[in-house]
């Protein structure tokens, strides 16, 4: 049975690979920090089934500055792949954290990096990286030999640690490679994302709610694909004979009003009748166009996207429907 462990499994992407790993064979190490509350609702369904935590699927403690522990994880999971997704994953939020964000996505992915090289047994490690690091692009669609220009601070945080791992592949020989993911939606996408407060805000107003729903630019433009997607990226990336990055992107740019029109359309209503652009949302520095060419990946991996954005968000504001149909006091299901 092969081993994976997976930083950031409480996440968006975290949640998926997981049950994609399980539904492979895998036996599973997830690294969880402790809150005030064990709820994890992305990944609730799989730690409470009995058939599954304890025996395919288990969790430890730990904070991506704690090396100790996270050395003693490694040492006792002794997985064969690592997939590191743990991190600050907000971009506007780097303006406001900008220390933290760099402290966790850099400092946190070299700190895994030394460990990592010092086992007996060094695994396979797969890092999420960023579109982000192209910040301002010298071109466009970008590839994997693009330059970075981060413009953001979630973005130099990324690009350092994307650099990083190549440095480790190329200095130790590592099998350390970078998925350069572009923008990825779900229905477990986090409520601050425009996506997701556009679905969850559609399927309130469909429910009654007389809210208006403030956005920033909604002339920005995203490349958005679908999580369970790109998970599957990731994992095809590490069965690979020789480490490499990839691009992994839909090449497909769509700008916020489409996302609200997609959602919107969903429930029956017009998104004019109840959105208003808040000039005090707006990016410090927001990034250009930043679209991906993932020719490389379908290439050499056989990967492409399977959900197209109005299916993508069809999905979501079906999910935030049920949830809030569910939950009266409107709290989201996950
Ligand atoms: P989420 O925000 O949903 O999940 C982030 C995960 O990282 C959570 O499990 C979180 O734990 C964990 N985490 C954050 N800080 C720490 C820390 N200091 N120590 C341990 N764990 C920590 O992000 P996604 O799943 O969407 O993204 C996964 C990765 O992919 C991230 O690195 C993100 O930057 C990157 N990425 C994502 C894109 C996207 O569009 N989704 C695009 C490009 C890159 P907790 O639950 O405790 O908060």
């Amino acid at each position: 049975m092969p081993i994976a462990l997976i930083t950031g499994i409480t996440g968006q992407d975290g949640s998926y690979l997981t049950e994609l790993l399980l539904s492979k064979g895998y036996l599973v190490h997830g690294i969880v920090r402790r809150a005030s509350r064990t709820e994890r609702p992305r990944i609730d369904h799989l730690t409470l089934d009995g058939t599954i935590y304890g025996s395919r699927l288990f969790l430890h403690y730990a904070d991506l500055q704690d090396a100790t522990t996270l050395r003693r994880i490694m040492l006792k999971s002794a997985p064969d792949e690592v997939y590191h997704l743990a991190g600050q994953s907000h971009v506007g939020l780097s303006f406001e954290i900008p220390e933290s964000t760099c402290e966790f996505t850099a400092m946190g992915t070299l700190r895994l990096l030394e460990i990592l090289r010092d086992l007996p047994k060094v695994p396979r490690l797969l890092y999420v990286g960023s579109s982000e690091v192209f910040g301002n692009p010298v071109e466009s669609p970008q590839s994997e030999t693009t330059p970075f220009r981060p413009a953001t601070p979630y973005g130099v945080a990324k690009a350092f640690a994307v650099d990083m791992v190549r440095v480790y592949r190329q200095a130790f020989g590592m099998f350390a490679v970078n998925a350069l993911c572009y923008n990825h939606e779900s229905p477990r996408r986090g409520e601050s994302f425009v996506t997701r407060k556009i679905t969850r805000a559609a399927a309130r107003i469909k429910l009654g709610s007389k809210e208006t729903l403030k956005l920033g630019n909604i002339e920005s433009v995203r490349d958005w694909g679908f999580a369970g997607d790109y998970v599957d990226a990731m994992w095809r990336m590490l069965q690979q004979e020789t480490p490499e990055d990839f691009i992994i992107a839909t090449g497909r740019l769509s700008s916020v009003r489409q996302v609200l029109e997609y959602a919107f359309n969903a429930v029956g209503l017009r998104w004019q009748d109840h959105v208003q652009t808040d000039a005090g949302q707006f990016r410090a520095a927001d990034v250009q166009s930043l679209c991906g060419d993932a020719s490389k990946a379908r290439r050499i991996l056989g990967w492409q996207p399977t959900v197209d954005l109005v299916k993508l968000v069809e999905m979501m504001v079906e999910s935030d429907l049920a949830a809030l149909q569910t939950h009266s006091d409107g709290r989201p299901e996950n």
